[in-house]
């Protein structure tokens, strides 16, 4: 660079000395045409004067030496100029004739050293007589070097050694001066009205080019120097901002890879709420790119829309500064819908002059927290249900051996009476009905309290072959009633193709028991005709040998209403005032045990539907009586 503008400058000067030294020659020629002209017309002025002389010379008579010598004007140029008047007549003889005596003093020339003088020229004038004929002709004698004595040249003086050449060369006249040796180059030119005379002009100041100006040497190596100096100091500067650069890249790539694997979601807010930064980790708490987070205002899109008025004015309360500095919790929305718990932590941003200019927010992905705070308390509640489940158990194991008893007692005592009554005769034949009635549900009372008692016994659960139309008969059989007392028509369908299924009687009746309560329960809220169908069916398994045999009780009550079986079934789950809420829980763990499903589910015609499947006995086993 420096080089290229110390090259432009040498070209620049080269140029610049060219221009002045074509200006220069200018002036020169001007000036030495200058001095050409004077000398003309000094010559001129002569001529004038001279041809005034001889205006009068004619006109006048007498001594022609005396006239001549007399006239003023003579006199005057002979002082001035002339050292010699010589007057012709026609044929070239000699009238008369005037001459100096003394030199001439020079007076505006004082600087023009003459030389040498005999250099010597003439004027020529024509004489007329008085009828205008030629009559001879006047000349005047001078010598150059008196015509330059009357000549103010010190103006060139100062620029030039001024010379006047004979022609062979002498030096007429110069203001030449030791002290002020020429330079420049000479300039020569002939004097037209001078016979044989040669103007020499040289410069005492010649041009000089910027090659000998030690200045501009000097100037132009400075100009390297600092240039040099000046480079070597950029290079160095543009070392250290590059250094400069690379640690600033450096440290804002660590930056940003400690703030996308910060666990932290980061989001830096102006004072209206406009996101102007997010981290990576906050981009994949939202599903949403930095590039579509970054100048959003609120309302922002991972809001939930049915919270958008709520977060509004929580935005509000902390842009005011009225966040809670323990942070808050609140819920977003995930670009697939699913919902985040997250914590946040609200501070203040400033910038670098001290000045607040938004929020700074961490955000802290609460969900898994959410989920294990969720497990605790589901855990603990089934700890409760169990515990209390527990207490129901040693309960009932207390209850069932308590009621053992005075049950085996009623059964003994009306097998007492049945015989005692055999034996009265006319005796209504209800009466002994209604013993046998009692006596039958003594001991199904007996079996149920001994079922409970061996559930809560932990033994091994009693599996026979068993006819499972047959129990559902016996269950309906003393259900009856509770149908009839609802007004609910009982519609069987009973499979009559059914095989042996191994099961647990006691249980299976159970299980029955509860759902056909239930569907009486149900159908007691039903306007209009009031039905209870239960239907057995025994199905084909694809591609296996194994039969299913599915129990289906449904009604026409008011129904599921979007409630699951998982609902139905949690432990002390009732809608009935006085219900337990364990009636389906324990019918699905029952069903279960045997390896069957319990589901519930609409009924076709409005109402619930509740089955259960039961997998069949192998074939060879003959099923017990109930
Ligand atoms: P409980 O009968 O003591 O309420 P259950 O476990 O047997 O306990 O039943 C739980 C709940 O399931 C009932 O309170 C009732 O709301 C609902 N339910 C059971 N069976 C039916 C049905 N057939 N139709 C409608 N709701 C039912």
């Amino acid at each position: 660079m420096t080089l290229v503008f110390v090259a432009w400058i040498v070209v620049w000067a080269e140029v610049n000395d060219a221009q002045v030294s074509a200006a220069y020659q200018q002036t020169l020629i001007a000036d030495a045409s200058s001095v050409a002209a004077q000398l003309a017309g000094r010559q001129d002025m002569e001529k004038a004067r001279l041809r005034e002389v001889a205006s009068r010379l004619s006109i006048r008579t007498g001594d022609a030496n005396a006239v001549l010598a007399t006239l003023p004007e003579v006199v005057a140029g002979l002082d001035r100029l002339w050292n010699r008047l010589v007057w012709l007549d026609e044929n070239h003889r000699l009238v008369a004739r005037a001459e100096r005596k003394a030199p001439i003093v020079a007076n505006a020339t004082e600087e023009l050293r003459i030389q040498t003088s005999g250099q010597a020229d003439h004027l020529a004038v024509p004489m007329v007589d008085t009828n205008g004929k030629q009559a001879g002709q006047l000349l005047a004698r001078y010598e150059i070097t008196d015509l330059l004595k009357g000549t103010d040249l010190v103006w060139l003086n100062h620029r030039y050694e001024v010379n006047f050449l004979s022609e062979l060369g002498e030096v007429i006249a110069t203001t030449s001066d030791p002290a002020r040796p020429p330079h420049g180059q000479r300039y020569e030119r002939p004097l037209p009205g001078f016979k044989d005379t040669t103007l020499q002009l040289t410069p005492i100041d010649s041009i000089v080019s910027w090659k000998q100006n030690p200045r501009t040497l000097a100037l132009l190596a400075g100009l390297l120097l600092l240039g040099a100096a000046a480079s070597q100091l950029t290079r160095r500067e543009m070392r250290q901002v590059r250094r400069a650069m690379d640690d600033t890249q450096n440290e804002a790539a660590w930056r940003q890879s400690m703030e996308d694997s910060a666990l932290v979601g980061l989001r830096a807010r102006d004072a209206e709420g406009r996101i102007l930064y997010v981290n990576k980790t906050l981009c994949d708490m939202v599903g949403y790119s930095r590039h579509e987070l970054v100048g959003l205002k609120p309302p922002l899109p991972f809001w939930p829309p049915d919270a958008v008025d709520a977060m509004m004015a929580r935005n509000l309360d902390t842009l005011a500064g009225g966040a809670p500095s323990t942070g808050f919790e609140t819920r977003w929305k995930h670009r697939n819908g699913e919902l985040i718990d997250v914590m946040i932590f609200e501070s203040r941003l400033m910038n670098s002059n001290g000045n607040h200019i938004g929020w700074m927010g961490s955000i802290i992905d609460i969900n898994e927290r959410k989920r294990l705070e969720e497990r605790d308390r589901h855990h603990t509640e089934t700890m409760a249900q169990h515990a209390r489940l527990n207490d129901m158990g040693l309960l009932a194991s207390e209850l069932a051996h308590e009621l053992n008893q005075p049950l085996t007692t009623i059964v003994s005592y009306s097998a007492g009476l049945n015989m005692a009554l055999k034996k009265v005769p006319s005796l209504d034949p209800e009466v002994i009905a209604a013993v046998d009635e009692v006596s039958r549900h003594a001991r199904k009372a007996g079996d149920i309290v001994n079922w409970i008692r061996r559930q809560t016994s932990r033994s091994e659960p009693v599996r026979k072959p068993y006819d499972l139309n047959a129990i559902v008969s016996d269950v309906l059989g003393l259900r009856i009633r509770q149908i009839r007392r609802v007004g609910a028509k009982l519609v069987l369908e009973l499979d009559s193709r059914l095989p042996v299924v191994m099961a647990d009687r006691i249980g299976i009746e159970q299980v029955v028991t509860n759902l056909v309560r239930n569907a009486a329960d149900a159908v007691a809220s039903t306007k209009g005709e009031r039905v209870i169908r239960v239907a057995t069916e025994c199905q084909q398994l694809d591609g296996r040998d194994q039969q299913t045999i599915e129990v289906c009780i449904s009604d026409n009550g008011p129904g599921l209403q979007g409630r699951s079986i998982d609902t139905l079934c949690t432990t002390f789950y009732s809608t009935k005032s006085d219900g337990m809420g364990l009636g389906l829980g324990i019918c699905r763990s029952i069903v279960e045990s045997h390896g069957g499903t319990l589901v519930a589910e609409e009924a076709a015609g409005g109402g619930a539907q509740f089955r259960f499947t039961l997998r069949t006995t192998p074939t060879g086993n003959s099923p017990e009586t109930t």
